[in-house]
């Protein structure tokens, strides 16, 4: 029989967790329980009831904030409907609405929307998607089964993701069952390469990215990129106008544009898409994370007619697209997103960003002065603070010293919830934020860091 809610204390709750539950990239050695129980707007409640704002929108997730009417009332609706219908060869109302909404709200020429449950599988259909429509076109080009990606770039979890993927220590365990995959340098705005200057650093790497393409274009199916900032990399912001250098690149040497906007996408960079920074249309765009508002999984994966109409032809031609989840496009999921596009228009969500761009940028402004911050960068709603052992030398502590978890555990002190990244502090709330939530937010930042680097081991 199960537990009457009464038999279920914390202390158990606790320790079924540490017992039971296996943890996301969590050491669970050293796994100390928090249990949300509940939320509301931009606001974490715990078992016991202590309340914290959610400083990183429950992982880069969530839009407008937990339980919105809105988007609480769409599934609901949903549910009085039908929780389920599979996608292969079947469809629904709700589904086909959001598929017609998402391709009226992105960037031109994306046409044609595929679902499945999360960020990595997205990517993962952009790739195969991209090696099948090489091998179908009208004049089949069979050598183009090679992959360009970034260097530190991240793409999710699954092999085909992580192939493309290139953080070492997340990564280099599974090397050994990933496919080959061609790597540019990252192209970090804050650091150019020894020698560049100014824009001489997006010269270098556009430079870097056309001498790929030119030796190896005739077998490169596909560049995939975060656009604008490098997320799990660690808030990696590229230099302006290297978005729109790839694409230029990308489309003189015919081979495809993947942009993973699992992370950047829905609103989060400012813009719906972080490709219109630049104007920019890809082949493939990947949707996660925010699709939702951040309530249910669902990804997705857009691209263009072109490429679509390379897998239609006779059934006995088999040119179909032999991949699927069972859970793709999932209606009560589809509601979500649906009402999730809603609310951008109805509370003129991208509108209202400005202000509390603006806002996190004069909040996080006194650590650009702190002696343990080597950088503090934005790019729309997201932002994020080095911690070194020195300004001047740059040089990050230690990674095992913590540092970053460490300003997260002052900064819960004060009532918000934070996970960083390595050294990096992440400042990414839900858009839905209000200015005085982002205040505290920055607030507790500022304190943990101090708190986090008072004390230096010495050298
Ligand atoms: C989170 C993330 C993914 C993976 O999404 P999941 O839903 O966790 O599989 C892929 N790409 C980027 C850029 C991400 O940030």
């Amino acid at each position: 029989m199960p537990p009457s809610p009464e038999d279920l204390t914390l202390e158990k709750l606790q320790r079924w967790d540490r017992a039971h539950v296996w943890h996301a990239f969590t050491q669970m050695a050293e796994y100390e329980p928090f249990i949300i129980e509940r939320a509301r707007g931009c606001t974490l409640v715990d078992t016991e009831g202590r309340e914290y704002l959610d400083g990183v929108s429950s992982l880069w997730c969530n839009v407008h904030g937990h339980r919105h009417p809105r988007l609480d009332a769409a599934l609901r609706e949903q549910l009085d409907r039908v929780a389920h219908v599979t996608s292969l060869g079947a469809s629904n109302p709700t589904t086909i609405q959001l598929a017609k909404r998402l391709v009226d709200v992105s960037p031109e020429g994306l046409e044609h929307v595929f679902f499945s449950s999360d960020g990595s599988c997205a990517v993962e259909v952009a790739i195969k998607m991209s090696l099948q429509y090489w091998r179908q076109k009208p004049s089949p080009q069979n050598d183009k089964t090679l992959f360009l990606a970034l260097g530190d770039a991240y793409h999710g979890d699954t092999l085909g993701s992580v192939s493309v993927g290139g953080v070492a220590r997340f990564h280099a365990m599974f090397e050994p069952l990933l496919f080959e995959v061609l790597r540019l340098p990252t192209p970090n705005a804050q650091r150019p390469p020894a020698g560049c200057e100014d824009d001489a650093g997006l010269t270098y790497h556009v430079a870097q990215l056309e001498a790929v393409l030119q030796e190896h274009h005739s077998r490169i199916a596909a560049m995939v990129i975060e656009p604008m900032v490098q997320c799990a990399a660690g808030m990696v912001m590229h230099p302006p106008g290297y978005l729109r250098a790839v694409r230029a690149l990308t489309r003189k040497y015919d081979v495809h544009l993947i942009a993973d906007e699992v992370a950047v996408g829905m609103g989060r960079t400012g813009r719906l898409f972080a490709c219109e920074h630049e104007g920019v249309s890809p082949d493939f765009v990947c949707l996660g994370k925010g699709l939702t508002g951040g309530y249910l999984p669902m990804s997705a994966t857009l691209t263009s007619t072109e490429a679509w109409n390379a897998f239609l032809g006779e059934y006995a031609d088999s040119k179909q697209f032999f991949h699927g989840h069972t859970f793709g496009g999932n209606p009560l999921c589809a509601a979500v997103a649906l009402a999730t596009l809603d609310v951008f228009e109805e509370e003129q969500t991208l509108a209202k960003l400005p202000a509390r761009i603006a806002r996190i940028a004069e909040q996080l402004a006194p650590l650009r002065e702190h002696r343990h911050v080597g950088n503090v960068r934005q790019c729309g709603m997201i932002a994020a603070v080095d911690l070194v052992q020195s300004r001047t030398t740059n040089e990050p502590f230690p990674w095992e010293e913590k540092r970053g978890l460490q300003v997260c555990h002052e900064a819960l002190k004060a009532g918000v919830w934070l996970r960083p990244l390595g050294n990096i502090v992440v400042v990414m709330p839900p858009l839905a934020v209000a200015e005085n939530e982002i205040d505290r937010i920055c607030q507790a930042v500022c304190q943990g860091v101090a708190a986090a680097t008072a004390t230096t081991i010495a050298k």
